[in-house]
């Protein structure tokens, strides 16, 4: 936003996906922001090169660290959810173990939602092995297996705001009354809800991860992702000493004693990007930003479409379960706490066939790509028995919550009447075989 705006006025979420982080390049006049496609900057002089270094002074240095397109896409989304700054990766993996890295050392113990994306299950059980930290995954409906699972080594409370494949909704406001009772932060991934559907931060969330491949890029195009810090969090809480005590990773440098509010990020940025290396490109983030300006019109209608997808799926004696969450009566509390514009537009079904009945489905539908992705435009579908779980056999599918003929959908933003046509072709697939 430039200087001429008052600064009494509270911009709407609209206004800020468009204009938060941008302002016209200065030396060019350029309105949309340059894609800064350089890995190094030219210093003022010795002495400004050497502030940079000590963080005694904000300044580029090298494009790993920082970049300012990525800064443009870093700062608008820290906007948007309510955070104070957030650091952009590579992909939302590489946000998610560095935001774990910053924070666990050996001997500590996290919690985390069973119901968590499956590659961020794979994640934690090895990150958590090499680095010698104790896991426990808790059922997040369960208010009080969060309670019963922490001990006086636990660092971290770990959930997304909607889970998969049932749907969980998170309450959040209650498992962050947990955390904060315990003195540790509460993590949350917002990747399916967006900063548009729900804002972690201001449910007492202390950090909210992203992968920003998903519908914050909105096209399918890029991989990429982001932490977020509400600043509230206090690090000098005696069970901090990782971001409180002097850090030998950056000669002796006291994280929260000198960045106050700031301390966690800057320790992710300063040590964690420096040295994990997980940069986001400038591309990437150019790409991010143009998704963002159109983050809540695509919201809205990925919303709608997956709502009356929902429902017609629902009223067919073919489906057994549709698994949406705003149609679920166990979420239907939460959903219109936490998520009043609406429970996103991933959603699993159940057909009454088995796997062969979900293969041939996936065979009869044209307009969804069949893929393993979601957040994207275009409508996606898999067939998780065939694909993302196919090593497991039946027992272990029902224990990760999936049937053989579950179908997992991820809503565009086409028209639903195609949308709703094309799912019929895909039903009248099953049992040809073919
Ligand atoms: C895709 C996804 C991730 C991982 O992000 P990448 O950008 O693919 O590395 C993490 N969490 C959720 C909920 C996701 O959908």
């Amino acid at each position: 936003m430039n200087d001429e705006f008052k600064p009494d006025h509270t911009f709407g979420f609209h206004t800020r996906a468009i204009h938060a982080g941008a302002r016209p390049e200065p030396s060019t006049g350029a309105r949309a922001i340059p894609i800064y496609q350089t890995s190094s900057y030219v210093f003022e002089d010795p002495e400004s090169a050497a502030a940079y270094f000590n963080l005694q002074e904000y300044g580029n240095t090298y494009s790993r660290i920082m970049n300012p397109t990525v800064a443009s896409l870093e700062e608008r989304l820290s906007n948007l959810d309510g955070g104070i700054g957030a650091v952009a990766f590579a992909s939302g993996m590489a946000a998610q173990s560095a935001a774990l890295f910053t924070l666990l050392t050996p001997g500590d113990h996290m919690v985390a939602s069973s119901a968590l994306y499956g590659g961020t299950v794979t994640q934690l059980k090895h990150l958590s092995r090499k680095l010698a930290v104790d896991l426990t995954f808790v059922d997040p409906d369960d208010l009080s297996a969060w309670r019963k699972a922490l001990t006086d080594q636990t660092k971290i409370l770990y959930a997304e705001t909607i889970g998969n494949p049932a749907g969980n909704i998170l309450d959040i406001e209650a498992v962050a009354v947990i955390a904060k009772d315990a003195g540790i932060p509460l993590m949350v991934d917002n990747t399916f809800a967006t900063p548009y559907l729900c804002r972690p931060i201001e449910w007492g969330a202390d950090i909210v991860v992203y992968s920003v491949t998903k519908f914050l890029g909105g096209h399918g195009t890029s991989i990429g992702g982001a932490v977020v810090d509400s600043g509230e969090f206090d690090w000098s809480n005696g069970n901090f000493p990782i971001v409180a005590d002097p850090s030998p990773a950056y000669h002796e440098l006291e994280f929260h004693e000198t960045f106050g509010g700031y301390g966690y990020l800057m320790k992710l940025r300063a040590e964690t990007l420096r040295d994990l290396g997980g940069a986001m490109s400038p591309f990437n983030a150019f790409l991010f930003l143009q998704g963002l300006e159109t983050l809540p019109l695509r919201m809205d209608r990925h919303v709608g479409n997956a709502l009356a997808v929902a429902k017609w799926l629902g009223e067919r004696d073919d489906v057994s379960a549709v698994r949406h969450p705003a149609m679920n009566p166990k979420y239907c509390a939460l959903v219109a706490k936490y998520l009043p514009k609406g429970a996103g537009a991933v959603f699993c079904f159940d057909l009454e066939g088995g796997r062969e009945a979900g293969q041939d489905f996936i065979r009869g539908t044209r307009l969804f790509s069949h893929l393993a992705n979601v957040g994207d435009a275009k409508s996606l579908i898999i067939h998780p028995a065939s694909t993302t779980h196919r090593q497991l056999n039946d027992e272990e599918l029902a224990a990760a919550g999936i049937g053989p003929g579950t179908i997992r959908l991820s809503i565009g933003i086409e028209d639903a009447d195609d949308l709703i046509w094309d799912l019929e072709q895909g039903f009248a697939r099953i049992g040809t075989q073919q």
